[in-house]
């Protein structure tokens, strides 16, 4: 029997299966979808089975598998389909695919360390008879004789509990012995009660949805409508037929809150999935999934990729969030993974949003989607008003950074008691700092930007690649002491609070409070608690959270994600500034929202302010329609990077004429231009865009393209279909 091996070899492999020998002590459980140790040249490696065959046509002389990795891993017909589909989605080689799939403790290249963890015990290794002779043999071993009469009534005992020294002297002469137990790392969960009666219109979607079918529904709710509610109730339904489930969230260490309640309801029976586990808590994860022991999986975009059996639903939370596409190679978006999982189980998909991405909404208006409303807040609680503050005119009173109205209704809510969020979607101090002298600006050396002050560590950080240096106190350049800080970043926001309202107890959360593993929940729990007045933050603090005392909410500077130049920057902003907005008034007192913005006739904003997604829809629609974009046409980018600019700008001249002579006549090639984030860490990229309705002979030319520069080291190309970013 032979076996064909899938390998990863070098970075840029191309795919090719190797044919090895079975040995007869590995035939009976080797299996495809099994990771294996072949040799290789003069190394060992690992890699796939894909195919297990009788007879061989190969010329050279065969070597033997070495090893089996895990017995009791394997990645299952539907899985090896799945990776077959990711591929020719995102045109990744087919190992980069199946390794996409995997967590990083069953990724590892070489041999794998063991991730399990254990508990040991101690037993009794004789007889009761032979333990009591001990017994009484050895009547001044006091503290053996304790241990052993506590074995007597106990079956094991935590080994730990005792000394070693006093436990070798039993071990010794073979009267107890070890027993390890493998335990879970996250465990033990309780099931709560949690009766609600349901809205009307949770009630509606419920009996709308037929988790029998095959469809695709999109509920649109509003903020706080309860659509979490309809999630588990489909969930609990779905398990009542032994089907499992899985349910995708944006960010899950933000959304803490949908954890604890799936805890509450389904006790140890969902596994979770997301980056901020350990290795070792991953892998556990995993293991109960493989094991079947648990029906629901909770987590981020790759948790698609979880090996459930008997799938019964895929629910996707905030649909609209960019986080379910991955925005590396493979660059796949996980709706499409969805969508294939949904054909191979026949099994429906939900995807929820208080604001559906343009492309979902135009689907479910033509059909093709389901369409489920709930236009109405669950409980109490009702929607916030949304106030429009002109900046321009605030200039002229020199309020900079607050505009009055939203200092005094700071100053009520820190007289009321009750709690204030603050949205600026940028971190850091400032944004620039220049010299006023010779106007000379800090630049990263690597890449295309200015670099971003950070007062608390007094250095210069590039966003992008990490470079960074410490501020001087004079201009590297012309050496005068004229070195200015521009733009507002959210350490600045945090320190000019602190001015401004002294009394006020405040917390930041962005990418740099919260590095350290389990930081977010730690923010958000003080936050709840009421140990702090105002939550100021990034666009982490957008989603998903709930805290009753919440009623006013302020956006500094709603222009921030306004004036990037890409076409879904309005989808972007309405989408941010809508979820923000939600989080006021999420109890029975009343919430109030601010948007500061120097464009205040913008109608993007008007549309948030209205909270009239559809109004906002038609319009972002006919801009769209105009300008030939998605949902009408759709795009594909196609990006070429080199170190050597030279290079890159004549392989991006060659790519284009290669296009032009091979996709259809329809489809628009526009380009090649200098790509959005131009140089990065030190690589030069360009790019062309193509916007197409159908055409049949892109897939084979952009396979092509891959080909002709995988083996290139000097050159890389990134083909991006649907992508999110220009
Ligand atoms: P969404 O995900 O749509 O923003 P959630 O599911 O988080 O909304 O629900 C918002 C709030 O309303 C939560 O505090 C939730 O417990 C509460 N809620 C949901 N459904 C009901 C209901 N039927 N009755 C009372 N409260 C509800
Ligand atoms: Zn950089």
């Amino acid at each position: 029997m032979y076996a064909e091996v899938l390998v990863e070899y070098s970075a840029k492999s191309i795919d090719k299966t190797f044919t090895y020998i079975i040995p007869e002590i590995l035939r009976k459980d080797i299996k495809v979808g099994m990771k294996v140790l072949v040799p290789f040249g003069s190394k060992k490696i690992n890699g796939f089975v894909t195919k297990i065959v009788d007879n061989h046509n190969s010329s050279y002389e065969l070597k033997e598998i070495s090893s089996i990795i895990d017995k009791h891993f394997c990645l299952n017909d539907e899985l090896m389909k799945l990776g077959s589909f990711l591929q020719s989605k995102t045109l990744c080689t087919k190992i980069t695919a199946y390794q996409t799939m995997l967590p990083s403790s069953l990724k590892v290249k070489e041999q794998k360390t063991n991730y399990s963890k254990y508990l040991t015990y101690i037993k009794l290794n004789k007889s009761k008879a032979e333990v009591e002779e001990y017994i009484n043999k050895y009547p001044r071993r006091i503290k053996q004789i304790d241990i052993l009469k506590k074995l007597l009534l106990e079956s094991k005992i935590l080994k730990n509990t005792f000394s070693s020294a006093t436990l070798n002297v039993l071990f010794n002469e073979k009267i107890i012995c070890e027993e390890k137990e493998q335990i879970y790392r996250l465990n033990n969960h309780k099931i709560e009660n949690n009766n609600i009666t349901f809205t009307k219109e949770q009630q509606i979607a419920l009996n709308s949805i037929d988790i029998n079918s095959e469809d695709t529904y999109l509920l649109h709710g509003i903020t706080g409508s309860g659509k979490t509610e309809v999630y588990i109730e489909l969930i609990k339904r779905v398990v009542g037929q032994n089907k499992k489930a899985i349910m995708l969230v944006p960010e899950i260490s933000l959304t803490a809150q949908i954890v604890n309640k799936f805890y509450s309801h389904f006790g140890d029976d969902v596994a979770i999935f997301h980056s901020g586990l350990s290795n070792g808590e991953k892998y556990d994860e995993y293991l109960k999934i493989l094991r079947d022991e648990v029906h629901i999986v909770v987590g981020t975009r790759s948790a698609i990729f979880t090996p459930l059996t008997n799938l019964g639903i895929i629910i996707i939370d905030e649909e609209h969030s960019e986080t379910f596409k991955q925005d590396s190679n493979p660059r796949y978006h996980a709706l499409d993974m969805a969508e294939f999982r949904k054909k191979y189980n026949h099994i429906p998909i939900i995807l929820g949003s208080a604001t559906p991405s343009l492309e979902s909404m135009a689907r479910a208006l033509k059909g093709v989607y389901k369409y489920i409303p709930m236009r109405k807040r669950a409980g109490t609680s009702v929607l916030p008003t949304v106030e429009i503050v002109d900046m321009s005119e605030e200039m002229k009173k020199r309020n900079t950074i607050f505009s009055s109205v939203l200092k005094s209704k700071i100053l009520d809510r820190l007289i009321k008691k009750e709690q204030t969020i603050l949205l600026l979607n940028r971190r850091g101090y400032s944004t620039v700092i220049s010299c006023k002298a010779c106007g000379f600006t800090y630049k990263c050396p690597y890449c295309d930007i200015a670099l971003t002050y950070h007062k608390s560590s007094n250095n210069l950080r590039c966003h992008y690649c990490g470079y960074t240096i410490f501020k001087d106190d004079e201009c590297p350049e012309c050496h005068e002491k004229a070195l200015t800080d521009y733009g507002l970043g959210t350490e600045k926001l945090e320190l000019e609070i602190k001015k401004i309202f002294p009394e006020a107890r405040t917390i930041r959360m962005d990418a740099d409070t919260t590095r350290n593993k389990g930081a977010h929940e730690v923010i958000i729990n003080k936050f709840r608690n009421h140990e702090y007045d105002i939550l100021l933050g990034t666009q982490m603090i957008s989603k998903g959270l709930n805290f009753p005392l919440v009623t006013l909410v302020g956006v500094i500077n709603a222009d921030s994600t306004l004036n990037i130049p890409d076409f879904r920057s309005g989808e972007r902003t309405f989408a941010l500034l809508s979820q923000v907005a939600g989080r006021a008034g999420r109890s029975e007192l009343k919430g109030e929202v601010i948007l500061q913005t120097f464009n205040p006739d913008n109608f993007t904003l008007k549309c948030v302010q209205e909270q009239d997604y559809m109004k906002f829809y038609n319009y972002e629609m006919n801009n769209r329609h105009k300008l030939d974009y998605p949902p009408y046409y759709y795009l594909t980018s196609i990006k070429i990077a080199s170190k050597d600019y030279d290079l890159a700008s004549k392989e991006i001249i060659k790519v284009k004429n290669y296009l032009a002579k091979n996709v259809s006549n329809d489809t628009i090639i526009l380009g090649p231009t200098t790509a959005s984030m131009f140089k990065i860490n030190n690589i030069y990229r360009f790019q062309i865009i193509l916007k197409y309705k159908r055409d049949s002979k892109l897939f084979n030319c952009l396979k092509e393209l891959d080909e002709i520069y995988m083996l290139n080291n000097k050159v890389n190309i990134e083909i991006d279909n649907n992508p999110l970013q220009l």
